[in-house]
């Protein structure tokens, strides 16, 4: 419904079937354009689009005025026609303008695609979301949010509101803290996800549990990180991983058809050993090849030492074996700032079924183990070939980065590669100061049950370093090499708890400090429980065909995490700090 008591259509409704009607709209003055002595064009615009008004005696009329102009629908001439635009084969004539608000002068242009430094645009963020791109995000936005509601609902799933004034959650990033008035010295954590909340409601039989949750974490910002971000957070009673991924498949390919009309099918999986293994990355973007290929059984009995590693591989890079020496010495710069001893690179020349490598360490290596990497490889002239060999993680690691860095288009290019990345490893790596290991998630994630005798080896006094083996059941959900989210099933059985507890060296009483409600909570009957979160901006952000997430919020943060348009973060009261109990120190730097 767009009539109102002060319009009877919008600025983008008008058609031909609309001849001779006498109309009212209203809007912001778009453009001015003379006509003749006294007449001029006035495009009329609000969200929907833009009508032509011929209009008496509109000297006083400037750009972003706000106007109700009343006036009769009349065809334009067929040379006057404008198919780009919805309404151009109609324009308002006998036109009256009622100015509703006068406007100063905008400090950048609304029209087009602006170049304008973004800080202004922020300052300015009233004015930048009338232009018709931020209309449009932001209605995908509002689409994508009722499309996962709905989803989310006809599955079963209940809304419940968790807090936003919390005790810190153990997601392992930064919090922002807000002080205590009542209890000074004392502080709220925001949430940085409501993840202990949605385990509560399990113990509490809400049995499905949703919500599209603001979640805040202090960490630095990026095109596709805020401070503040939605999630679609869920948590499911009496499951196991295969009902989680389902439900949440459900909803992300209910909302991709919502927003694109493509139904995108089953979502494949991938575990995170074949991710590390072929893309070098735990969240791979399968858009394009150039995949990770196994070399090391070809080096096994290799005379050249940088090649007597654990783990050889090798990507082929189509067409690129003319890269300057300059930028593999580049490359080669950046292979070692990511952590590998070296890159060796060739290129490939010869003809098909007859190539050659040509690199300044083929005299160290046979014909035989040459011939052997080409047509591993697949190599073709005119390829450029990129080996690393070192320890199979830092191998995966670099190859990774490099394949993305020579590779990776765009990411709203190509459309949606919507893949599940399962069986993520319990633990990161082993702290080699204290011997403990790095959880990967949060405490709570359950172990693989067949890796369960591994916890139980190390446990008795077994080599803390396998526990590096053990599966997690934990799972990211991941498209164009964007993480979308992340879940797991959780330990609902104190005595795994305890073991896991019991490995990190959380002892008893700080466990009891930093969890102990949920502990407690499940002393009283928990069901088997699982999960799952994923970012509502990144999915509206690839939805919309944007690579920035600003570009999809209303309001956000400046990659320096601040407000232009409020002001924020800023200076508090000194009544307001001594009455919060608070005396600042001054600045370190
Ligand atoms: N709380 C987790 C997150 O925000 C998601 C989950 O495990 O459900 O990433």
């Amino acid at each position: 419904m767009t009539s109102t008591s002060l319009r009877t259509h919008s600025c983008g409704e008008l058609r031909l079937e609309h001849v001779g009607a006498a109309v009212s709209l209203c809007g912001w003055v778009s453009a001015r354009r003379e006509h003749s002595q006294h007449l001029a064009f006035v495009d009329l615009r609000d969200h929907t689009g833009i009508t032509q008004c011929v209009v008496d005696g509109a000297s006083d009329l400037r750009g972003e005025y706000v106007v109700r102009i009343s006036g009769t629908v009349v065809a334009r001439g067929p040379e006057h026609r404008n198919p780009n635009v919805a309404t151009g084969e109609i324009e308002l004539h006998d036109c009256t303008v009622e100015v509703l608000a006068t406007a100063e002068a905008p400090p950048f242009r609304l029209d087009d695609r602006v170049e304008t430094d973004e800080t202004i645009r922020l300052r300015y963020r009233y004015l930048d979301l009338r232009r018709a791109e931020m209309q449009r995000n932001l209605r995908v936005r509002a689409k994508v949010n009722s499309a996962v509601r709905s989803a989310m609902e006809q599955q079963g799933f209940v809304e419940v509101e968790t807090p936003m004034l919390i005790a810190s959650t153990p997601e392992g990033a930064r919090d922002f803290v807000v002080p205590s008035r009542l209890k000074p010295g004392s502080f709220y954590a925001l949430p940085q996800s409501p993840q202990l909340f949605k385990q509560l409601c399990m113990v509490g039989g809400i049995d499905r549990y949703y919500q599209i949750a603001r979640c805040l974490r202090d960490e630095d910002l990026r095109a596709d990180r805020q401070f503040e971000f939605m999630q679609l957070d869920a948590e499911m009673s009496f499951v196991t991983q295969s009902d989680v991924l389902d439900a949440i498949s459900t909803t992300v390919r209910h909302t991709i058809q919502a927003v694109t009309g493509n139904d995108i099918g089953e979502i494949p999986q991938m575990t995170w050993r074949e991710a590390q293994e072929r893309y070098g990355s735990d969240k791979p973007d399968v858009r394009f090849g150039m995949e990770l290929v196994e070399l090391t059984s070809i080096f096994a009995e290799t005379g050249f030492n940088a090649f007597k590693a654990p783990c050889v591989k090798g990507i082929r890079v189509p067409g690129a074996g003319d890269t300057s020496r300059s930028r593999l010495d580049d490359l080669t710069d950046r292979a070692k700032r990511w952590g590998a001893k070296g890159l060796v690179w060739m290129r490939v020349k010869g003809e098909a079924g007859h190539v050659e490598v040509e690199s300044p360490v083929a005299k160290f290596l046979s014909e035989a183990e040459c011939a052997s990497l080409a047509a591993t490889l697949d190599a073709e002239p005119g390829d450029l070939l990129l080996l690393v060999a070192d320890e199979r993680p830092t191998t995966c690691h670099v190859l990774g980065l490099l394949r993305l860095e020579l590779g990776r288009p765009p990411v709203t290019d190509g459309g949606l590669a919507v893949w599940w990345v399962v069986d993520f490893p319990l633990f990161e790596s082993i702290d080699e100061a204290t011997g403990r290991p790095v959880p990967a998630h949060h405490p709570f994630t359950m172990p693989n049950d067949e890796d369960a005798s591994i916890i139980d080896e190390v446990l008795a006094g077994g080599d803390v370093h396998r526990l590096l083996e053990v599966r997690s059941q934990a799972y990211d959900l991941v498209i164009n090499g964007w993480e979308l989210g992340s879940g797991s099933v959780r330990i609902h059985r104190p005595d795994i708890q305890s073991k896991i507890f019991r490995l990190l060296g959380i002892g008893e009483e700080d466990a009891h400090e930093k969890f102990g409600f949920l502990l407690d909570a499940f002393r009283y009957g928990a069901p088997p429980h699982a999960g799952f979160a994923f970012g509502m901006d990144r999915l509206t952000a690839l939805l919309a065909g944007e690579e920035n997430i600003r570009e999809v919020i209303a309001f956000p943060k400046t990659q320096t995490g601040s407000d232009p348009l409020t002001g924020a973060p800023s200076d508090l009261d000194p009544a307001q700090l001594h009455e919060l109990g608070l005396r600042l120190l001054p600045p370190t730097s």
